[in-house]
């Protein structure tokens, strides 16, 4: 489907909500990933979800007054079952565990909803409307607080510290922005943030780049295991520290590209996600509301309804 700039039809609008831990949007927007509208909000963890929930509601319904959109698309920051629709847990706000979030917002919209994990809409936005368009496969690793799917609960540290899986020294234990938040903590005798860590890396002060060279040795293995395994013509890479400077980003491409088979590594395009995973994983949503693109999708309809389609046999 490659019409030329068409007029969007009067209801060619859905919307697509981001929850993560410090902030909530909800866009409004055509199926060709254009953006019309948007309501955001800063989360105050202190409210807790069901004060957030009260806040959404408002702008969500005001939205939906407004745009009349046909369907709801979710990028939840956090594990959540797409089947279920239910949150796993939240590492930001008390009161998500367990909350059935597709069948709440149904409800609440009276619209069709899809809920996701952030990284995976980042990843179908990439694939669909950024970047990564017209490339396939297409595979997207964030290194945040955890190394996006499966690969991240590969043991590379026989011995090494507690996963949230229930497993010691996974690769996303030590390959993520929140192994490095940690062992600088560790480092600096307090606890710090990302971008207290990034600071005083810039400011160069000693010891700190041996956590650096640690980080970056491990977020190349996992760059290095992703294209061993998946081949993939286009990897995009998301993480505050990865993005914090271009040096970093290159040494972990370096070191990549000396633990990867090297056809595997000529042939993979290596980017940087756009800073804008938000916006990334909005217009994925979208498109895939619009075009139902996705192997597998879980709807949540008004009324109780769940519609699991999947063509791809998952
Ligand atoms: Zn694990």
């Amino acid at each position: 489907m490659k019409s030329a700039t068409p007029a969007p039809a009067k209801n060619d609008c859905y919307l697509a909500i981001e929850i993560g831990g410090t902030k909530l949007q909800v866009v409004a927007g055509t199926a060709e990933g254009r953006f019309v509208d948007r309501g955001r909000f800063n989360v105050s963890a202190a409210s807790g979800a069901e004060g957030i929930r009260a806040e959404l509601s408002a702008t969500l319904l005001a939205l939906i007054e407004k745009h009349q959109p046909r369907a709801i698309g979710v990028g939840y920051g956090g594990p959540i079952n797409w089947r279920t629709g239910r949150i796993v847990k939240s590492y930001h706000v008390a009161g998500w565990q367990g909350f059935p979030l597709g069948q709440w917002l149904a409800e609440l919209s009276k619209l069709p909803v899809f809920v996701e994990n952030d990284a995976n809409v980042a990843a179908l936005g990439e694939a669909l409307v950024g970047a990564g368009r017209g490339c396939s496969p297409v595979f997207y690793v964030t290194v945040g607080s955890g190394v996006g799917g499966e690969i991240g609960h590969i043991t590379v540290e026989r011995a090494g510290i507690r996963c949230g899986c229930g497993n010691r020294g996974c690769l996303e234990t030590v390959a993520t922005d929140s192994a490095f938040v940690r062992e600088m903590s560790h480092l600096l005798g307090k606890s710090v943030g990302i971008n207290e860590a990034i600071d005083v890396i810039r400011s160069g002060r000693v010891g700190s780049a041996a956590v650096v060279e640690r980080t970056v040795d491990y977020m190349a293995i996992a760059v290095a295991a992703v294209i061993n395994v998946f081949n993939p013509s286009t990897l995009f890479l998301h993480g505050k520290l990865l993005g914090s400077d271009q040096a970093i980003f290159d040494r972990v491409l370096a070191e990549a590209g000396r633990r990867t088979l090297k056809p595997s590594f000529a042939d993979c395009r290596i980017l940087q996600s756009q800073g804008n995973k938000r916006l990334g994983a909005v217009a994925g949503i979208i498109r895939n509301l619009a075009d139902e693109m996705a192997p597998s999708m879980a709807w949540f309809e008004p009324g109780g309804a769940k519609t699991i389609s999947a063509p791809g046999g998952e």
